[in-house]
């Protein structure tokens, strides 16, 4: 492994990323990938490697056009979406990838997630989308993915699952798990009966209100 102590650190805390994710049941064995930018490129997690194995050692290195270090690990299948994403999201540190029960479930239906909440803004819009389904890893799917995550920070992936994105890993995993517990919230609603859909109008002045939510000063 070459680089710094940032570096690292950083290897170490995707590392501990993937781990909460998968710990949390947000992502069953293998499934989902986690990576952060780094140095004009990302740092991702390895493909098919067991999260409870990994050593900082085994996360990859990716420069922007998707190359790798001489005697790297092969980086997730999905290196190509998480490129593609950070290209679509330039605010976003961190990227997390999940096929969480509940989002996946939807994102199966393929039914993205409407305003049935006013939380759904939490991903920056009036609806967590969905992108078009293709062939997991490939260039096709990548563009999909880009182009769901034009307007917001998150979206579901038709017949696949999650991805979330956030200034820094703990913001990203937050924003996947905010994510899975719209998705169980909604497909609840559903099963009680028709969900009632808010007004982009009542959406606006939430988005609003998040502006200055929590801690921020305001503005
Ligand atoms: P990787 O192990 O290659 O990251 O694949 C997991 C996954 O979720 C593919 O979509
Ligand atoms: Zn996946």
């Amino acid at each position: 492994m070459t680089g710094n102590a940032d570096e690292a650190w950083l290897r170490q805390q995707i590392i501990d990323t993937a781990l909460a994710m998968s710990k949390e049941g947000l992502s069953p064995g293998t499934s989902g990938n986690v990576s952060a930018r780094w140095a004009e490129g990302l740092l991702i997690t390895p493909t098919g490697l067991a999260y409870d194995d990994l050593i900082p050692e085994d996360i990859v290195f990716l420069d922007k056009k998707g190359k790798t270090s001489p005697g790297a690990r092969k980086p997730s299948s999905e290196w190509r979406f998480h490129l593609s994403a950070y290209g679509a999201r330039e605010e976003a540190g961190a990227i997390v990838h999940t096929h969480s029960r509940f989002a996946t479930a939807l994102a199966c239906a393929r039914k993205p997630i409407p305003a049935f909440h006013y939380m759904v803004a939490v991903a920056g819009g009036a609806d967590i989308p969905l992108a078009d389904y293709a062939t997991f890893g490939t260039g096709e799917l990548a563009d999909h993915v880009a182009a769901a995550l034009k307007d917001r920070s998150a979206c579901l992936m038709a017949n696949h699952g999650q991805i979330a994105c956030g200034e820094t890993l703990e913001a990203a995993l937050g924003l996947a798990r905010e994510v899975e517990a719209l998705a169980a919230q909604y497909v609840a609603v559903c099963q009680i009966g028709e969900p009632y859909i808010l007004e982009d109008a009542e959406m606006d002045a939430v988005l609003e209100r998040f502006k200055c939510y929590g801690q921020q000063d305001e503005t």
